[in-house]
């Protein structure tokens, strides 16, 4: 079952679907996580008027804005980082992206990067968030996996049509074969997944670790 804008609730996750003001582009999420006494944004929309949704969707949860204490990039491109310069100018919070976007990232929005990762790394939030580097739709994209509550926020790794994954297109990937590569590691891991949130497309919400194996399936009899 999937839903882009169903809001199904996540435990401690809040989607938030912001708006890609350039022509015609529809719409990329950013995610925002109850974590241990803060909250962690992952990905920023793509401009000023996506930051204010974030904004919002931060007290829609029931927090506060002094509660968000970490911003994670999923990678630099703009429609993952456009709302940054606004949230930096209006609430202090540290970003957190991977060495090979960092400079990317800090060029576009003028922000430094404070905590710079190589994948591997977890943070102690919601039973554990573990960074995961998955090259190719960016040179440092990166995944989040959350086991305890079985979901993977792949950003633009991984689209989805309906419950249709996909690994990023081929014209919007710095490396077509890193990405392909990641996707199947990421398929390797066997992680137990029921949800797989993206960028870009309808989220999964069940059965997400079957959704993701047939990724690279043959063709039907
Ligand atoms: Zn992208």
């Amino acid at each position: 079952m999937v839903s882009i804008l169903k809001d199904i609730p996540i435990d401690g996750v809040k989607i938030v679907p912001c708006r890609i003001a350039v022509g015609n582009r529809g719409v990329v999420k950013s995610f925002l996580v109850a974590g241990d006494h803060r909250v962690i944004l992952v990905d920023t929309g793509a401009s000023d008027a996506d930051a204010d949704i974030i904004m919002d969707a931060i007290k829609d949860m029931g927090q506060q804005h002094a509660d968000l204490k970490l911003c994670i990039l999923t990678h630099r491109h703009g429609d993952h980082t456009g709302g940054l310069k606004k949230l930096k100018k209006t609430l202090k919070f540290e970003v957190m992206a991977h060495e090979l976007d960092m400079p990317a990232i800090h060029q576009a929005t003028g922000y430094d990067v404070e905590h710079v990762v190589k994948g591997g790394e977890s943070l102690p939030d919601c039973g554990g968030i573990h960074v995961i580097h998955t090259p190719g739709h960016t040179a440092g994209h990166i995944s989040l996996h959350l086991p305890s509550i079985k979901t993977m926020i792949a950003g633009d790794a991984i689209v989805s049509a309906g419950e249709h994954l996909m690994v990023s297109p081929t014209y919007l990937s710095s490396d077509p074969e890193a990405a392909h590569a990641s996707v199947r590691r990421l398929i390797a891991l066997n992680l137990d997944l029921d949800r797989l949130l993206v960028g870009h497309g309808d989220d999964v919400y069940f059965g997400a670790k079957e959704n993701l194996g047939r990724i690279f399936a043959g063709p039907r009899p």
